[in-house]
């Protein structure tokens, strides 16, 4: 989609520091890191929020969580948060749907 932050990272056309890919998903270091380790794992096709992929590509809205499974245990992370923002109101800044895996420090709950 034009002018999509991240469908440019994952064509390539701006850079990423990508840890992990898969045929559905593409995983990528925050560039404002919130924990040791914070990483995004977005759909290769364009859905504005987890709501939205999970009802057209039920599959990649199932290897995101895969994904971040999979780069928690490289990174060498047993606990771990994942996160969808959906809605400017809770703070999604980026319309293309993206997966936060947060790991490495303590968290709280409820987040803020
Ligand atoms: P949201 O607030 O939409 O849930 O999350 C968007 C995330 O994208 C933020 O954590 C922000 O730091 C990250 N981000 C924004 N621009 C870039 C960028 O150009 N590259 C990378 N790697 N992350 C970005």
């Amino acid at each position: 989609m034009a002018d999509c932050l991240f469908c440019k990272i994952v064509a390539g056309e701006i850079p990423g520091e990508v840890v992990h890919t898969t045929q559905r998903t593409i995983a990528f270091r925050d560039i404002n890191p919130q924990a040791p380790l914070h990483v995004l794992v977005v759909p290769r096709d364009h859905y504005a929020n987890a709501a939205e992929l999970a009802a057209g590509d039920p599959a990649a809205s199932a290897e995101l969580v895969t994904t971040a499974a999979a780069v928690a245990t490289a990174e060498g992370y047993d606990d771990y948060r994942i996160v969808f923002n959906t809605g400017a109101g809770v703070g999604q800044t980026v319309f293309h749907t993206h997966l936060h895996l947060l790991a490495g420090r303590s968290m709280t709950w409820p987040p803020g």
